[in-house]
């Protein structure tokens, strides 16, 4: 099979690579479209975790062969699925809890380290093996390119149930890029009244057309000051941080309001300590969290809004490339003015 292998950061190539071996528990897909995530951009820059490197979480894919002790009834041949990336390894104390997105198995797995293979998902591939417990199966009308959307969506989803938002808040959602855009989205449908912060003018505009109520330029002024304007002076009760910087976590937290909730969505690169006013926190019962993947519920949920089209994801998608170019592709998607690229594998 092909496969878009990242040899080392700055070089990928199209090699053909032996098919991969179906478990007993497994199931074979044949991948139909990969939304390249930030997290492949940032491999193929360099990242810390071990090349050859065949990336793409992000995919729809058909079902091609079923392992033998996958139950007859749950799958068939040609079913639309999508995956669970998160290889949980269902026992350790976060996964016996529910927290299964934060499973400490999950970054040792072949995923990231690989010394004597490839590391990552294999959406970036002709064809991947996924444990059947991980498969999510779609309605065959969703468009492929909709139902790769849904590991983003279930990540977003998971920082909207962890934000707690109610009707009549005010949520700052910080960044202007994809996974804001959808936290836009998903906070109107919980009756917010929501401010986009973002330095882009474009994006600005864009994120009013998809339905933001505010906003603002952080770079113009101060943006908590600017927050504090359109809020009675109060802050904001849900800030969602989609931004890497560290100066501007600090900034989260301060346009807080009072019992409010802030919400580190993205990771934060270079990941250096910020200053918290915990007298502030104290006081004013402010809380700071942070949501990292989707969990094995808010995947379902994912699958529930997109294919209902609850949440429409089809404005956000810029472009979709043959997976023979993913080097044009990868560079296209890390440009700044580009909403969510994909590669197309197969129909
Ligand atoms: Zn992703
Ligand atoms: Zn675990």
């Amino acid at each position: 099979m092909k496969a878009c292998v990242l040899e080392r950061p700055q070089k990928y190539s199209i090699q053909d690579i032996p098919m991969p071996k179906v478990g007993a528990d497994e199931v074979l897909v044949r991948i139909l479209v990969s939304g390249i995530c930030v997290n492949d951009v940032r491999d193929y820059k360099g990242s810390k975790w071990s090349y050859p490197r065949i990336g793409g979480h992000e995919y729809s894919a058909v079902i091609e062969k079923i392992g033998e002790d996958v139950p007859k009834e749950s799958f068939k041949i040609g079913d639309k699925v999508i995956a669970y990336i998160i290889d949980d390894c269902g026992i350790c104390y976060d996964c016996k809890h529910n927290h299964e997105n934060i499973c400490e198995s999950f970054t040792k797995s072949k995923a990231y380290y690989n010394p004597n293979g490839y590391s990552g998902f294999y959406g970036f591939s002709e064809y991947a093996v996924v444990k059947a417990r991980n498969l999510y199966v779609y309605p065959k009308a969703t468009p492929d390119e909709e139902a790769a959307f849904s590991e983003p969506l279930a990540c977003v989803l998971n920082s909207i149930q962890r934000s707690h938002i109610k009707m009549g808040d005010d949520v700052v959602v910080i960044g202007g890029g994809v996974m804001g855009l959808l936290h836009v989205l998903c906070a109107k449908l919980q009756g917010a009244r929501v401010i986009l912060s973002e330095v882009d003018a474009k994006r600005r505009e864009f994120g009013l057309k998809l339905g933001a109520d505010e906003v603002i330029d952080p770079l113009s002024s101060d943006p908590i000051q600017q927050v504090r304007d359109l809020t009675g002076g109060r802050g904001a009760d849900v800030v969602e941080n989609t931004t890497a910087i560290p100066s501007v976590a600090i900034q989260a937290i301060e346009m807080c309001a009072k019992n409010g909730i802030v919400n580190m969505f993205s990771s934060i690169h270079p990941n250096e300590p910020i200053l918290v006013d915990a007298g502030r926190l104290h006081s004013q019962e402010i809380t700071i969290t942070g949501t990292q993947n989707g969990t094995v519920e808010t995947f379902a949920r994912a699958i529930d809004c997109i294919s209902k089209r609850i949440i429409d994801v089809r404005p956000l998608i810029e472009k979709i490339f043959d997976y023979q170019d993913i080097e044009e592709a990868i560079e296209y998607a890390s440009r700044s003015d580009t909403y969510k690229v994909m590669l197309r594998f197969s129909k």
